[in-house]
């Protein structure tokens, strides 16, 4: 198993066998991010990608039972790459349950009926992370996609049979659009209606544009109660049918879950005790990106 660079995978993929089929992230402009900087973008050589796959299957024997396919927005692949990897996945059954990264623009691209081909082959689940509502704040960010395509490409997931995990990016939306970040984020839950949700907080990482911006003094990170506010917004006025949400995340200062709508009470509850001090937050020393 061969890996270029850092590898980044969900929090829920933890047991999940990371299968590198591209390098980098095609996009790799969000002003915040810091994962992909390094990495020219490239899908990486099919015949590597399936031997790795082959070999995963023989040496973890039982261990792994779902594979997740890096790097950063992995849908791009086209059908031809992804039928072979999936078809591939398929002949070891324990390795069938596929998911993804995916940007909104990389399901755009594609058809219902292409996404419901990868579906019933195997690629069940794609993360995608439009990380705010507010298309103000998407477009500082350098997102790609607005409110409007994050909530088209989620109907065409659902309409393919694809479940789908939302990320949120506390913070994101700087102190000036905090209030409409949040708001917005509620909204886009709402009609994106995943079956999995998660916020995780901003941190500023050195050498991204995120940092110019703050420098320049366009964008300036809340505090942290102030993010939690903005997470108390989203999980109070969200609306999904019924979502597994998650604050697991390291860059997290409040771990949190539940089921949404079925615990919004408690979990608003806890979000109030820690503004009011009565649960610790997690140190800055012990978060990470
Ligand atoms: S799409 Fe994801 S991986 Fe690519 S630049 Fe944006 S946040 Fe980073």
């Amino acid at each position: 198993m061969r890996y270029e660079g850092q590898i980044y995978r969900p929090p829920s993929e933890a047991e999940s066998y990371i299968l590198q089929a591209t390098i980098g992230c095609s996009w790799n402009k969000c002003v915040y991010c810091d994962m992909y900087r390094e990495k020219q973008f490239r899908v990486r050589e099919l015949s590597e990608t399936l031997t790795d796959l082959r070999t995963a299957a023989r040496l973890t024997e039982r261990r792994i039972d779902k594979v997740f396919v890096a790097d950063g927005d992995a849908l791009v692949l086209d059908m031809d790459h992804w039928r072979s990897i999936l078809d591939c996945a398929r002949s070891e059954p324990r390795l069938s349950r596929v998911s993804c990264y995916a940007m909104a623009e990389n399901i755009l691209n594609k058809s219902v009926d292409e996404l419901r081909e990868l579906r019933e082959r195997g690629l069940s689940l794609l993360y995608i992370g439009p990380e705010s509502g507010d298309d103000k704040t998407l477009k500082r960010i350098a997102k790609g996609s607005t409110f409007a395509e994050h909530v088209e490409a989620a109907r065409k997931a659902h309409a393919a049979g694809m479940k789908i995990s939302v990320i949120a990016l506390l913070g994101i939306g700087g102190t000036e659009r905090t209030v409409e970040h949040a708001e917005r984020t509620a909204q886009l839950v709402t009609e994106m209606n995943p079956e999995y949700f998660s916020a995780l907080t901003t941190s500023v990482v050195p050498n991204t544009p995120l940092v110019k911006l703050r420098d320049k003094g366009f964008w300036q990170l809340p505090n942290v109660n102030r993010m939690l506010e903005e997470l108390r917004t989203i999980v109070d006025q969200a609306r999904p049918d019924n979502a597994l949400f998650r604050t697991n995340h390291a860059s997290n200062y409040l771990p949190l879950g539940g089921q949404l709508p079925r615990d919004r009470q408690r979990i608003v509850a806890a979000i109030d005790a820690a503004l009011a001090g009565k649960i610790p937050l997690r140190p800055d020393w012990a978060r990470g990106l």
